[in-house]
């Protein structure tokens, strides 16, 4: 363990979870000199790949967990469906843990998440807890439809949601039959119901805090899903200053009342008016942050070591435009058409099975940076 708040060069970075935001905290991590150690259960997964050091075991196994916090200076996470009883375990054993338990409890129950946001006076839609079909029922009368049902834990992506259409209009046998389709739909589980958004487009803060309560926002990105996930960030957002800016102070204010430490990826509905919801939070670098590695002066990766490692928060402004797109499934099979374009960036993830659905690598397209003049270049070079 380190004994002053910094760790420098030659320390250790922890990284529970081995997908591709666990790759890219690994590769930002040697760039300041640390080194990144992987806690993952899955051999060769995409972090795992590219860390100096892997820990290859199940969450719960206390052995390696020992192992593991004896070994690095600092723990912090890649998705927030990390097991909250791995990082209870890990403070136990004197590990510093950030971001710390408190927002990944917050994060895992969608519960949780809206009443905390609303409790520190930030809006979200309109939401009720449903734990049963007659919760369910009651529920819709009070929020009314359309609406969506969505399970408490672990869903991520659109996976454990389902729309309930306004069609059926009275609250008769077929109003009743439609909730117990989604109920199942859900697989019966301990859930929210949300009033659906009639948003105008969706966009997010990505941004970090320091312990010291520093604070560094990147831009605002335009997000667009695809079957519920995100598909593409466009950056800058089609959004008036004003909502950026209550955007911004939104997501300041949900970082210091969480105390937080590291990056925070904050989602928010743009209404109509321009006013925002949030919709949710994820405690950890978020997908609508990929272009500032290659559109920024300091990635959100690399902010994420920073803050965590207690450095001065690096710059977060954009020196380009940017247009992120994911490359989901049989997408990336395009990599080499990709490769033949000019100012697209590509980050491929390692991994080898191309499923429907899954995020295999991502594209920037940068816009709006000066391009070299190669041309100029080679005439003004001595013969
Ligand atoms: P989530 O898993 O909550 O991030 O939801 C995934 C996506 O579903 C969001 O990015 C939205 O596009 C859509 N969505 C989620 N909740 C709502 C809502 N209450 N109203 C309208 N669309 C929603």
């Amino acid at each position: 363990m380190a004994t002053s708040n910094i760790i420098g060069p030659g320390g250790t970075v922890g990284i529970l979870g081995g997908g591709q935001l666990g790759r890219m905290l690994a590769l930002a991590a040697p760039r300041l000199g640390l080194n990144s150690h992987i806690f993952a259960p899955h051999e060769n997964c995409p972090a795992a790949q590219v860390a100096a050091r892997r820990t290859i075991a199940p969450y719960a196994d206390e052995r390696a967990l020992k192992a593991f916090a004896g070994a690095v200076d600092v723990v912090t996470y890649e998705f927030e469906n990390v097991p909250a009883e791995t990082v209870d375990i890990l403070e136990r054993l004197g590990a510093r843990v950030a971001p710390g338990a408190r927002a990944l409890a917050i994060a895992q129950d969608r519960l949780a998440e809206k009443d905390f946001i609303n409790s520190i006076g930030v809006r979200t839609a309109a939401y009720a807890p449903v734990d049963d079909l007659s919760s369910l029922h009651e529920a819709l009368l009070e929020i009314g439809r359309p609406a969506i049902l969505k399970t408490r834990r672990l869903g991520y992506d659109g996976k454990g949601q389902t729309t309930i259409a306004d069609d059926a209009k009275d609250l008769g046998r077929a109003w009743e039959e439609a909730n117990e389709k989604a109920w199942a739909e859900i697989g019966a589980r301990p859930s929210i119901l949300e009033t659906f958004v009639d948003f105008d487009c969706e966009i997010s803060i990505v941004g970090a805090r320091a312990a010291n309560g520093d604070i560094a926002l990147y831009d605002p990105p335009e997000n667009r899903h695809r079957g519920g996930i995100l598909h593409t960030s466009i950056v800058p957002a089609s959004i008036s200053e004003k909502t950026a800016k209550e955007a911004r102070r939104i997501a300041a204010t949900m970082l210091s009342a969480l105390d937080y430490v590291g990056v925070i990826g904050v989602e928010f509905f743009v209404l109509k008016d321009g006013s925002v919801f949030v919709n949710e939070f994820a405690p950890r670098v978020h997908n609508s942050g990929h272009w500032t590695i290659d559109a920024c002066a300091c990635s959100q990766f690399e902010q994420h070591i920073r803050a965590i490692c207690g450095w001065p928060l690096g710059d977060p402004s954009r020196h380009s435009d940017a247009v992120m797109e994911n490359l989901i499934g049989a997408e990336a099979e395009n990599w080499r058409g990709c490769a033949k374009e000019r100012q697209l960036c590509i980050h491929l993830y390692g991994k080898t099975e191309a499923r429907a659905g899954r995020k295999m690598g991502h594209v920037t397209q940068l816009k709006g940076r000066q391009e070299p003049n190669l041309a100029k270049d080679a005439a003004d070079a001595p013969a």
